[in-house]
């Protein structure tokens, strides 16, 4: 039997420098892409997510911080994200659709905000793909506030009151394309709201606000964070503000 010569016929051993060599890239990849606030900053996808979290790893780059590794498991499940959305993507443009446009506005402050469109129709019409774990319902009716404010970006981005979210459900596999029109009043309200937290994280990364003014992001994302300590610290700075300002 072939399983009786298994030990003699070859030999297994564990190569651990080649695994810490290998976690190490994936991880300060992954660190080294939010710290770059001139890039990731101006970004809606990150624009509409928690303020706190654009700054955090900016202000840390700006001081020369060491890089702190992300656990195996964050770094997974971002991957798997993003491997998900690549290979979809590609499987699209064979429908003639047209791969990630990038598309800016500019801000106030002479800055620019950014969007990477998924996809756009052959009518310039923006189309946002979304892999998820969430059970979003075949009438649309708990599909996430980001991922409407998204692709509401994307729409005051491309000067589209139409735009398309396409989800792809995890569990209980299902493709769901829902189509969106949305009206003059949110798409302005969109446009304000990009600027103004731009503008406030801008200040943050510039030294003229400190970041205890950022409100937190909302509860699921602290779930994958990579910063809850800091924030901690801000919460406390926020909390004990008069405290630690009359020890001053
Ligand atoms: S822990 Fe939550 S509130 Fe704090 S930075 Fe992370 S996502 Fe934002």
């Amino acid at each position: 039997m072939i399983t009786d010569l298994i030990g003699l016929a070859w030999n297994v051993e564990r190569i651990k420098d080649i695994e810490y060599k290998l976690v190490e890239d994936v991880q300060v990849e992954g660190k080294l892409a939010q710290r770059d606030f001139e890039y990731s900053g101006k970004r809606v996808s990150n624009l509409i997510m928690c303020m706190r979290k654009l700054a955090i790893p900016a202000l840390l780059f700006q001081r020369n911080e060491p890089v702190d590794f992300i656990s195996e498991e964050t770094a997974l499940y971002f991957s798997m994200g993003h491997a998900l959305h690549e290979y979809y993507l590609d499987k699209f443009r064979s429908l003639g659709l047209i791969r990630e446009q990038v598309f800016s506005r500019s801000t106030n402050n002479e800055d620019e905000i950014i969007g990477h469109v998924d996809l756009l129709t052959y009518d310039n019409k923006p189309m946002e793909f979304k892999p998820t774990r969430k059970a979003i319902t075949e009438d649309g009716r708990n599909i996430p506030t980001h991922y409407i404010m998204q692709l509401g970006s994307y729409c005051w981005l491309v000067l589209s009151y139409v735009g398309y979210l396409i989800v792809l459900r995890i569990i209980n596999p299902k493709f769901l394309v829902f189509k969106f029109t949305f009206t003059e009043n949110f798409l302005d309200f969109v446009g304000y709201y990009l600027r103004y937290r731009h503008s406030m994280v801008k200040q943050v990364i510039d030294g003229k606000m400190d970041i205890s003014e950022l409100p937190r992001g909302s509860s699921w994302e602290c779930k994958k964070c990579l910063y809850p300590d800091y924030c901690k610290m801000i919460d406390f700075v926020q909390q004990n503000k008069s405290l630690l300002q009359k020890r001053e």
